[in-house]
């Protein structure tokens, strides 16, 4: 077995990829060549269910199918209920659509769209979708009307280009996040074309990129890419991360890398049923971003989009997991817990209710141990 890998992917690559050079597998190129996309790429490893095989065999699926072989290592095969699998390989319930509840376009982004790829819902930042492809695709996606190559613009160096127009002439924009889709599935060279044009605009103070690619295609983080990056700062990450098992060798030496070119990586959890939607799973999940020095900055309620209700828990859900962090760890573990409001209103964050009550200046709470009645008195 090879040193380099982790050793569930060791034992998978053993089992199915034998015949696979390490080189090849540690290639990024080779990852997404040999991306799983039907039900006979999966039965190579998984006894699907009959519902996973008719899923994956029907055309009825709004977003299309794709994972890493290097991400389908992590998939026990023996768990019908393993959480990655989850969030991967499509299932009935995603064909079922709550027209009251649930958008093709759940935040209205194609609404706040000046030009196609860019979203200015905030004064001061926009939101840059350079790209409509992911190597995994999550079954929860927000942005499933766009990823899979379904854009309803063209996305061309004509259309970054006029999204850096955009930014140009709006001096309100200090902060450009670059997102997709998975804008890291391009190459350095395309890369440093975006990242030279933004950088050369004077009011744009700090870019950031959104990206799940360290935790479904790490092999792509390589030193010259960082070498590339760190030319641009201040640029950020926002990694897109919703469980543990995430976590390997593989992803911790990608995010060491990254933080160790001086880019701040913070993380973007999606609240998942039956996934991460517990405490335990929770604070393991962010003190294992921590050891990697990523700081655990979102955890996002899964956004209302056609076929997510078997994946979105309650708003209590959320509440909880924060009370069950705050207090009880580190500070630094405990991420903002967010909902992104339907039809464009933004983000608001929630947060545990720990005042009983005022009266005065005097303010009453309950700690995060549940014991009432600390007094704190404000100055008149
Ligand atoms: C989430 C989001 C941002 C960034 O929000 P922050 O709270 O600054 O991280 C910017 N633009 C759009 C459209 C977004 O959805
Ligand atoms: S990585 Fe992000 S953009 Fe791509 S499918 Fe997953 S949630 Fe959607």
């Amino acid at each position: 077995m090879d040193t380099q890998l982790n050793p569930k992917t060791a034992k998978f690559k053993y089992e199915f990829y034998n015949t696979i050079g390490i080189d090849d597998w540690n290639d990024w190129r080779w990852q997404l060549k040999k991306r799983l996309q039907t039900s006979e790429d999966f039965s190579l490893f998984l006894d699907l269910t009959s519902d996973e095989k008719d899923c994956l065999g029907s055309n009825a699926t709004r977003l299309n199918v794709s994972v890493t072989p290097y991400y389908a290592s992590l998939i026990d095969n023996n768990n019908i209920q393993d959480p990655i699998r989850k969030t991967v390989i499509p299932v009935s319930n995603e064909l079922h659509v709550d027209n009251d509840a649930e958008y093709l376009d759940p935040l209205a982004e194609d609404l706040n769209s000046p030009v196609p790829g860019i979203v200015h819902r905030y004064p001061d930042r926009v939101l840059f979708i350079t790209t409509d492809f992911c190597p995994v695709y999550c079954r929860y996606c927000t942005r499933s009307r766009i990823v899979g190559g379904k854009a309803n613009f063209d996305i061309n160096l004509n259309q970054w280009q006029k999204g850096i127009d955009y930014i140009s002439q709006h001096c309100e924009i200090r902060d450009v996040l670059i997102s997709g889709g998975d804008p890291l599935i391009y190459t350095d060279t395309q890369l440093q074309w975006l990242l030279e044009h933004i950088r050369k605009i004077p009011h744009v103070e700090i870019i950031r990129i959104g990206t799940k690619i360290p935790f479904v295609l790490p092999q792509r983080i390589t030193h010259e890419l960082v070498e590339m990056l760190k030319e641009y700062h201040p640029i950020y990450m926002s990694l897109h991360v919703v469980h543990p098992n995430e976590i390997t060798l593989e992803s911790s030496n990608a995010c060491t890398l990254l933080a160790n070119a001086g880019i701040p990586l913070g993380s973007q959890t999606v609240l998942l049923k039956d996934v991460n939607d517990d405490v335990s799973t929770m604070t393991e999940l962010m003190h294992n971003l921590l050891t990697i020095r990523v700081k655990p900055y979102y955890l996002l309620q899964c956004d209302p989009v056609f076929g997510t209700s078997h994946f979105r828990t309650g708003i209590d859900k959320g509440v909880e997991i924060i009370q069950g962090l705050r207090g009880h760890t580190s500070g630094y573990a405990v991420p903002h817990y967010i909902i992104d409001l339907p039809e464009g209103g933004g983000k608001v964050s929630i947060d545990p209710d720990y005042l009983d009550n005022q009266s005065g200046n005097t303010y009453e709470f309950t700690n995060y141990q549940g014991t009432s009645g600390f007094k704190y008195v404000e100055p008149e």
